[in-house]
């Protein structure tokens, strides 16, 4: 793979993955926003569901990158 690919896959990665849901009212953020949530019954896990959301993003880079066979490389 080339440096020019590996970039590319990292600005796609960039460009796909979302924030947690942040509002206004912060009893509606989600509570892994980076001000977390005013309920404290939201518990401590995501619940907007970008953790979900990301983690395909970042297994989809995974399988472009090949990290399998280049797992050896540092990045
Ligand atoms: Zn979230």
């Amino acid at each position: 793979m080339t440096d020019t690919t590996r970039d590319l896959i990292q600005r796609l990665v960039s460009l796909a993955r979302r924030e947690h849901y942040t509002c206004e009212d912060s009893w509606y953020s989600c509570p892994q926003s980076e001000d977390g949530s005013a309920n404290d019954n939201a518990g401590a896990k995501c619940d907007c569901g970008a953790d979900e959301h990301n983690a395909k993003v970042d297994a989809i880079a995974a399988d472009l990158r090949g990290d399998a066979t280049t797992a050896t490389e540092t990045q």
